[in-house]
């Protein structure tokens, strides 16, 4: 079954512009009375295709179901940025893996500049990602921050999980032992580069505590996808939802 991500829905009918139009009349060559889904804000809606013109596709609204499998846990992974296609498959996988929101930030050792950042492009990943995994929202991508911003940041968060590749005291899995009712919770993960000491001390002073995963140094992009999965298993969300 095609399913479309929207925004809003409030009515009987619903009217498709833009992407969404051209993704379902184009490029999908859907026809009237052919059957999709809209997903709006965790509800799936089943809806019929009653009209397509050249700039919109206009859709009956029928039954809906709530979607169950958005986890409780809500996570913001912060990853460095990272070079070409790197990016995207943080964005894929962690996508799958149910993170609420991925937002790029820039820092002392990245090999890459904030404007090769394809947030559009990252943007459509997460979207694809979530319809193929049957997610009840697109995770939010945002723009590439700037360090200080991340810091700002890090104050709204009940959890920090900040793996550093020099952390001696803490491993990752006491660490979320200890951790207990967390709702929200930040992901910082460094770049190729890593971090450099005085920023890995500014983070800690929001805060966090620097844990280590382990004597292996994994790359970037392993190291957001690894962290992600850890939290979410220890968490309690890798389980059979009644
Ligand atoms: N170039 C650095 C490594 C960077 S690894 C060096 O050689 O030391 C990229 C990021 O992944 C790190 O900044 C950290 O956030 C995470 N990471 C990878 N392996 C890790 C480990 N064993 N422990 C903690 N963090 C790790």
């Amino acid at each position: 079954m095609r399913k479309i991500f929207i925004t809003s829905i409030d009515g009987q009918t619903v009217t498709l512009t833009g992407d969404s139009h051209a993704h379902l009349a184009y490029a999908m060559r859907s026809r009237v009375g052919d059957k999709v889904v809209l997903c709006c804000d965790k509800i799936d809606y089943d809806c019929e295709i009653i009209r397509i013109t050249k700039n919109e596709t206009v859709l009956s609204v029928g039954d809906y179901t709530p979607v169950t499998t958005e986890p409780e846990l809500d996570v913001t992974l912060y990853p460095a940025i990272l070079k070409g296609d790197k990016m995207e498959f943080v964005v894929q996988k962690c996508t799958e893996l149910g993170v609420n929101a991925i937002i790029p930030f820039t820092s002392a050792n990245c090999e890459c500049r904030p404007t090769a950042v394809r947030v559009d492009r990252l943007k459509k990943i997460a979207e694809e990602a979530s319809k193929q995994c049957g997610r009840g929202i697109i995770p939010n991508i945002g723009e590439v921050i700037d360090f200080p911003a991340l810091l700002n940041e890090l104050s709204s968060y009940d959890l920090i999980v900040f793996p550093y590749e020099n952390a001696k005291e803490t491993d990752l899995k006491s660490f979320l032992r200890s951790a207990s009712k967390v709702k929200k919770v930040a992901i910082i993960v460094g770049s190729e580069g890593g971090f450099r000491e005085d920023e890995a001390i500014k983070i800690e002073e929001m805060g966090a505590t620097a844990v280590s995963l382990g004597s292996r140094i994994m790359r970037a992009e392993t190291a957001s996808v690894a962290v992600l999965s850890a939290l979410m298993y220890e968490m309690g969300e890798w389980r059979i939802k009644q």
